[in-house]
């Protein structure tokens, strides 16, 4: 177990041992989980909330945690309308980890648990409830619940929350190997912008950094 967890330390995108995101990227801690601007801003506003355990899915984290993760989605929600003037951003999960699975199965890099955000209103749930079972969820603290042990998606966008999991076996298999950034960059009409290695943001990253601190100087 602890040599698994050490393994996947060290080249975990979110495991902040692994030292792959800089110390400016970490906008914020708490007690559970992190705020961090990874590279790869499609849109200048990309945040990402993770547990600073390798948990595979936030359906994985125990129930107490969950508290804190509401907490910072709201002080997220409150720097993107002051900054961004969105009042309804997008969250999204790819629970890929959600039924046991360890890696992606393309390029083998651990799957650690994550909340991505976005300043933009993007109608994911349309897209999703097309092809996939919807569970409705109150919020994410519900995802241990009603995913039981399956791969899904988590989305909170247009004052609706929902999991996603797969309306028949074949797609169990779909989910884990999915990639929700590049769709959300298509219907955003920025397609261009759905993979970090072609589209870095080193720009947008800078900004939304400054744009930061200068919003908690502001509400301090
Ligand atoms: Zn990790």
């Amino acid at each position: 177990m602890q040599n698994t967890d050490l393994n996947a330390t060290a080249n975990c995108v979110y495991c902040l041992d692994s030292g792959q995101l800089t110390p400016e990227q970490v906008l914020l801690r708490g007690e559970h989980f992190y705020l961090c601007a990874p590279r790869g801003q499609m849109v200048e506003g990309f945040l990402v909330i993770a547990p600073y355990r390798c948990y595979n899915a936030l359906a994985k984290a125990p129930l107490d945690v969950f508290d804190e993760l509401r907490s910072i989605q709201n002080r997220v929600r409150r720097f993107y309308g002051d900054v961004y003037k969105i009042r309804e951003p997008l969250f999204y999960e790819q629970g890929r980890g959600g039924g046991g699975a360890r890696t992606d199965p393309a390029d083998r890099f651990p799957l650690h648990a994550h909340l991505c955000s976005l300043p933009a209103r993007v109608d994911l749930h349309a897209l999703l409830g097309q092809r996939y079972l919807r569970l409705p969820a109150a919020d994410a603290a519900m995802l241990p619940e009603i995913v039981c042990d399956r791969p899904y998606f988590y989305v909170e966008a247009c004052s609706q929350s929902a999991a996603y999991v797969a309306n028949q076996h074949e797609q169990v298999l779909e989910i884990e190997k999915s990639r929700l950034k590049p769709i959300v960059a298509e219907l955003m009409g920025i397609s261009e912008r759905g993979d970090w290695r072609s589209y870095p943001g080193e720009r947008e990253l800078m900004e939304v950094i400054k744009n930061w601190r200068r919003h908690c100087e502001v509400q301090a």
